[in-house]
């Protein structure tokens, strides 16, 4: 079922390195544990709203991410009960400030900018995660295409991995990562980020 977003999150979690190709494409070891960072609810921006590309920023990307929305408060789950704790999936861009991420070395003033967690169109409450086709598109060529059963860690492993640091609301939202092939967006791009089975969410960079 194509639901909306129940709420607003408390709290946006993002993965950090999660398919191999991708690890591979960045010439990085497959990481040990996920590497976990946050952007802020004020980053989040829906289907068909605008990506505001900032000022005196000088390189911005897209990253096609399969989202996972949380049904209910999670606190230590097991990876074995993480499916009881899940509302539904989303297409989620992880709009960074790719300059910004190198420069600062931390990567927190690079994925907040207003604007920069793009998410939709819907969520899906019945749909699989362990292999989805997910693409994105740059007006309208196609500029990442993976699925994810490339995934490093499962949607599973995740939700139990952060909630043993952050117990989970209702409402929040999870980010497993980008596929290989990230690139850079040029003001008045439309960028669309598709997922088997959910849809697909377009933003224009203004
Ligand atoms: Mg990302």
């Amino acid at each position: 079922m194509k639901i909306d977003l129940p709420c607003l999150p408390k709290k946006i979690v993002l993965v950090g390195l999660n398919y191999r190709k991708h690890a591979k494409e960045l010439g990085m070891d497959i990481p040990s544990e996920p590497i976990l960072f946050l952007k802020p609810p004020s980053s989040l921006i829906r289907s068909g709203q605008d990506i505001i590309y900032p000022q005196g920023v000088k390189r911005i990307d897209y990253e096609a991410e399969l989202a996972v929305i949380i049904k209910k408060r999670a606190k230590c789950i097991k990876e074995s009960r993480a499916k009881d704790y899940i509302l539904g999936y989303s297409c989620l861009n992880d709009v960074t400030a790719r300059n910004l991420q190198k420069k600062d070395g931390q990567w927190t003033r690079a994925k907040s900018f207003d604007t920069f967690c793009p998410l939709g169109p819907c969520v899906e409450t019945d749909l699989n995660p362990d292999s989805l086709k997910i693409q994105t598109f740059l007006n309208g060529k196609i500029k990442q295409s993976s699925n994810t059963s490339d995934f490093i860690f499962s949607v599973n492993y995740i939700l139990s991995f952060i909630s043993k640091v952050m117990t989970l609301e209702a409402g929040d939202i999870v980010s497993t990562g980008t596929p290989e092939g990230i690139g850079p967006m040029q003001k008045g791009d439309k960028v669309v980020v598709d997922i088997e089975g959910i849809g697909s969410l377009e933003n224009q960079v203004v």
